[in-house]
């Protein structure tokens, strides 16, 4: 089977990189990979003529314009990368009757009630939520695409490696009060290789177990036996969007669908 990997650069693409079997092909942007192919995402006819030059089996985007403050300020950008070039890789991904798996957030949700299902109405409270949440509608008007929402990925980056860190160096966290369901890339990136083999269609939610951000800086401190502090917070110098008090997803579906435990804290904390 060949894969297309979109994203090969980030966390989760890193991690599926490693994980996956078959012919895989490698797309960066920035950050060059061994082996892999640079495309911009936003080189609309580029992305499609790669696509369709390639001719992958499987299509598995990754890419995405993550930080969510830049998003909020540079949205134009963030439409393009987040919505707009989704269009184009469903375009191509018809051509080729490739299957699409495209990865979106728990921050399509407004946060107010958390533990969202796969069913429940999205109502993004940032631009980043909006830009991703017009990205799953053009992949949802695919039949053969798979959306799996996750929350809180971390590899190399994410909270928990903040808290990890700033913990290490005896230093104060600040924890943003609110819940969500982070999941490492490693697990995600395992989830999706097992998805693959079942060509699920429509919406999947796929992540950790809920939790607030205060309690999962507890674990990470006693886990590793770690020094600094933790301080509650809910306001964080420097953000710009807003975030989803409770953005945790129901993982119920995925438990069902999946053999492997890609959602306990104790197994995604052994891949920070
Ligand atoms: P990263 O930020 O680690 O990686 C983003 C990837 O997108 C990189 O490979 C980057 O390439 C690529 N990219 C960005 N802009 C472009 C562009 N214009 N053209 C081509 N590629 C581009 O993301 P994660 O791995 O953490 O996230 C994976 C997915 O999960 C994303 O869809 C994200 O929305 C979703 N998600 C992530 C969460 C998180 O906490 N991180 C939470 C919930 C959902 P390069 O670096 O080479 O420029």
């Amino acid at each position: 089977m060949r894969i297309l990997i979109i994203g090969a650069s980030g966390q989760l693409g890193l991690e599926l990189s490693a994980v996956l079997k078959g012919e895989i092909i490698k797309v960066y942007n920035t950050k060059e990979v061994q082996g892999g192919y640079k495309l911009d995402l936003t080189n609309y006819s580029a992305v499609e003529d790669f696509i369709i030059k390639k001719r992958p089996d499987v299509i598995i985007n990754t890419a995405s314009m993550t930080d969510v403050d830049k998003c909020e300020v540079e949205r134009e950008k963030a439409f393009k990368v987040n919505a707009e070039a989704v269009k184009h890789i469903v375009r191509a991904s018809r051509v080729i009757e490739a299957y699409l798996i495209h990865i979106s957030t728990d921050y399509v949700f407004d946060g107010e009630r958390g533990l969202y299902n796969e069913g429940d109405l999205p109502n993004p409270i940032n631009y980043y939520g909006l830009s991703k949440l017009l990205g799953e509608t053009y992949a949802l008007s695919y039949d053969d695409s798979l959306v799996v929402r996750t929350s809180g990925v971390f590899r190399h980056k994410g909270y928990p490696v903040y808290v990890y860190k700033t913990l290490k160096e005896g230093k104060e966290v600040s924890a943003f009060k609110g819940y969500y369901s982070p999941i490492s890339a490693r697990k995600l990136a395992e989830a999706i290789s097992e998805l693959i083999q079942y060509r699920k269609t429509r919406i999947l939610n796929v992540a950790g177990e809920r939790i607030s951000r205060v309690d999962l800086a507890m674990k990470i401190k006693d886990k590793f036996n770690l020094v600094g502090s933790i301080k509650e917070v809910d306001h964080v110098e420097g953000w710009i969007a807003k975030r989803p008090f409770d953005s945790s997803l129901d993982i119920s579906k995925a438990k069902k669908v999946l053999s492997i435990d890609f959602y306990s804290l104790d197994e995604n904390l052994r891949y920070m």
